[in-house]
């Protein structure tokens, strides 16, 4: 049986379905959830999305997900949900410790744990995986499911979030990671009823003035570039983040921006939260940011995209990448 029948069977064995999906939610990780979500209630199952934190302000247009459950503020309901589960789903990441404060809970869970996601060397934490590191996003992986579903149809509620995800985890159509596959998708989802033009507005043209006044100091004040104009690298401390009345997701895109600019290979910003330094990496042309992030900040991802973590001053950690950044150029 392949992967897609054997989920299909085990989601037809379980009435009651958790889907969980990592920290700092994104548009593939609110996507793939709320499109299992959508797909699931028209097969009638209880479903409830439990997530480690709360849905960002730019994603709170798509539908239901004020039904997402988050264990930052919904610990109880959540530890509930999980328990009572018959089937879990993991959703984007690869990895336990992704989901945060979360992971404790999925300690004893991996007889009924499905996995579906994209990031590269899936750990050992479930009994059925549909890992494809090749595809840009999770919600491809999620329509492909749906798709091999002949009970469900392709409409707009359960496409639009899939859109979602694909859009913002190809960096709208371009990363080299989308294939004609990808386009047959989209063709499919337009035909459906999804209505694409809607969702890049709601996406992309949702910003505060604060957010661009934010952005736009990021990048007069706080870009620095090394290495030839090679690599760019964005700092912002709390202090700078509180000034401008920072919302979970006002820098999203930011560290896209790093990377637009000409000759650039390679991308960081690092925001500063309490004891921690958060680290977005994007590289390209061979250059593999997910090793700078795995050899020095306990981090990793995609070769492209990664993150990582620092718990050393703001100065301290722009150091460590002014003295390293170029051994991976
Ligand atoms: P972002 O910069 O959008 O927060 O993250 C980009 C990608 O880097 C994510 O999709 C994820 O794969 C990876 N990533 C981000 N933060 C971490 C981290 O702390 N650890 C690991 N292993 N991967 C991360
Ligand atoms: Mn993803």
């Amino acid at each position: 049986m392949n992967i897609l029948s054997a989920i299909i069977e085990r989601i037809d064995r379980s009435k009651n379905i958790v889907l969980t999906a990592h920290k700092s939610p994104d548009g593939d990780s609110i996507g793939s959830s709320m499109a299992m979500y959508q797909y699931l209630k028209t097969l009638d199952k209880k479903v409830l999305v439990c997530h480690p934190d709360p849905c960002p302000n730019y994603l709170t247009w798509v539908e239901n997900v004020d039904e997402i459950l988050n264990y930052e503020e919904q610990a109880e309901q959540v530890a509930k949900a999980l328990s009572e589960a018959e089937l879990i789903f993991a959703l984007d990441y690869n990895h336990p410790s992704r989901i945060g404060d979360m992971t404790p809970l999925l300690a004893d869970s991996k007889e009924k744990l499905v996995m579906i996601d994209h990031h590269l060397n899936p750990a050992d934490f479930v009994s059925l995986a549909y890992s494809k590191p090749e595809t840009c996003s999770t919600a491809e992986l999620v329509y492909e499911l749906i798709h091999a579903d002949s009970r469900v149809e392709m409409n707009e509620r359960i496409g639009t979030p899939i859109y979602l995800g694909l859009l913002t985890d190809s960096g709208s159509f371009r990363f080299n990671s989308v294939v004609a596959r990808t386009h047959e998708i989209v063709a499919d989802l337009l035909n459906s009823g999804v209505n694409h033009t809607r969702i890049h507005e709601s996406v992309f043209d949702q910003n505060s003035i604060n957010q661009i006044r934010l952005k736009s100091y990021a990048l007069n004040q706080k870009l620095e570039l090394l290495h030839d104009n090679q690599v760019a690298l964005i700092s912002l401390t709390e202090e700078e983040l509180n000034n401008f009345n920072y919302q979970k997701g006002d820098t999203e895109g930011l560290v896209n921006t790093g990377l637009s600019i000409k000759g650039i290979r390679m991308s960081i910003l690092l925001q500063q939260k309490g004891d921690a330094i958060k680290m977005s990496m994007r590289s390209k042309k061979e250059v593999y940011v997910n090793q700078l992030a795995a050899d020095h900040f306990d981090g990793g991802g995609h070769a492209y995209a990664s993150g990582g973590i620092s718990h050393d001053t703001m100065e301290n950690t722009l150091n460590k990448l002014r003295s390293v950044v170029a051994n991976y150029l």
